[in-house]
């Protein structure tokens, strides 16, 4: 059985996973600062954003009440997390622990899915302890297995990370950019979220080829990070028209 299935981990994608939770906290901090200076909004009664100087025209809301606006979005600002929508995952201290008992569900940390997958690909994060065998599991069953005896195993000392982490900025920390570093901080962003999905795109790539589960593993990746489209506009000096929209 190959890991990460025996319990162990893939030893050539543990520096994936720490490149990834970098780029996430890159991407986090860099959207919180270009925030600062780029207007983006957000309906506040639907999931629309909107990234201009005013919020768009069109009469595509779906939110409750939209009757009442007659389907126009009403526009607030919007907080990184309208951008970068946050999923959540249960902590798991085990990953090949028990299933979570209903009783349990309030009981186990809930953390950004992103995270936990670093986690369990093999950041070390103190906060977030988890189950790391040195010897694959011992099937004893269809679904059953026992750990392998590990006593007679050197002592493990506590593993530092293989990298820094970097550290999310707090909401009160984060001063806007002066404008010559408006470009550079988007130009990071951008590759930021592109490390950060790409990087599991390797990882799904490989399933595809053992066991063809590439559609599940893409799908698995949308639903971790989930990309939000916005309307392009060609000119942000220039008002977008609400007829623009025929098509
Ligand atoms: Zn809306
Ligand atoms: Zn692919």
């Amino acid at each position: 059985m190959p890991a990460p299935k025996n319990g162990l981990l893939v030893k050539n994608l543990i520096p994936t996973a720490y490149n990834v939770y970098n780029a996430r906290m890159t991407l986090i901090n860099n959207l919180k600062k270009m925030l600062k200076v780029v207007p983006v909004h957000a309906c506040g009664w639907c999931s629309e954003i909107h990234v201009g100087p005013v919020g768009h025209p069109f009469k595509s809301c779906k939110g409750p009440q939209t009757n009442i606006r007659k389907g126009l979005h009403e526009w607030t600002n919007a907080h990184v997390e309208d951008v970068l929508t946050p999923i959540e995952a249960y902590h798991l201290f085990d990953r090949l622990g028990k299933r979570i008992a209903h009783e349990e569900r309030f009981s186990i940390p809930r953390i950004p899915a992103v995270i936990e997958l670093c986690i369990q690909a093999g950041v070390e994060i103190p906060e977030f302890p988890t189950k790391r065998r040195r010897k694959p599991i011992i099937r004893i069953g269809r679904k059953e297995f026992i750990d392998a005896d590990e006593s007679d195993l050197p002592d493990k000392v506590p593993e530092d990370p293989l990298k820094p982490l970097l550290a999310e900025i707090p909401d009160s920390e984060v001063v806007a950019p002066l404008e010559n570093e408006v470009i550079p901080l988007a130009e990071e962003a951008l590759q930021a979220w592109e490390r950060m999905r790409k990087a599991q795109n390797c990882g799904a790539h490989k399933h595809q080829k053992r066991n063809g589960q590439h559609g599940w593993q893409s799908a698995v990746l949308d639903d971790l990070i989930p990309p939000r489209y916005v309307w392009h506009i060609p000119d942000v000096n220039v008002p977008l028209e609400r007829e623009l929209r025929n098509f």
